[in-house]
């Protein structure tokens, strides 16, 4: 299974993005209408610039309280981001989501951004993966034995 297979299978193709510039009331507004727990980052819809999350919104509102909400992206979001390629597989996905504590990755081929995966997408694609092996494996035992 690769990072290529999920990005396939999922229903919002095209990137979301934010910029840097917007604020994190505008940021909160797309996270609720998307249904999504993170945006990525852009000044130009292709290029990463940062990535933020709902946990740094929540994190922010913590600490400092509803006056966050007013501030801009660039001020919360996290601006060293991590990003795969098409061609890497969901095990070392995981592994690398779960060394790094977050659970969204943009997906960048040649340069350019083609998706972002969270770590949802990539336990579907993984069990789907195993219900399908399960499967042929059962079905070889029954036409064997
Ligand atoms: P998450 O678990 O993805 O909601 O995010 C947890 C924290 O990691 C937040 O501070 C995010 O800004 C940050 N973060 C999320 N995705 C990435 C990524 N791909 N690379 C680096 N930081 C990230």
């Amino acid at each position: 299974m690769f990072v290529r297979n999920i990005v396939d299978t999922k229903t919002i193709r095209n990137v979301i993005t934010i910029k840097p510039t917007d604020s994190i009331t505008a940021a909160a507004e797309l996270l609720a209408k998307h249904r999504i727990g993170a945006v990525v980052v852009s000044r130009d819809g292709s290029t990463v610039d940062g990535i933020l999350s709902e946990r740094d919104i929540v994190r922010s509102l913590g600490l400092t309280g509803i006056e966050c909400m007013n501030k801009q992206v660039q001020d919360l979001m996290t601006a060293t981001v991590v990003g795969c390629k098409l061609d890497e597989t969901a095990d070392s996905i995981l592994e690398r989501m779960t060394e790094g504590r977050f659970r969204h990755m943009p997906v960048i081929d040649d340069n350019r951004m083609v998706g972002v995966i969270s770590i949802g997408d990539v336990v579907k694609a993984r069990i789907s993966e195993i219900q399908q092996e399960n499967s042929a494996l059962t079905g070889m035992i029954a036409n064997t034995w």
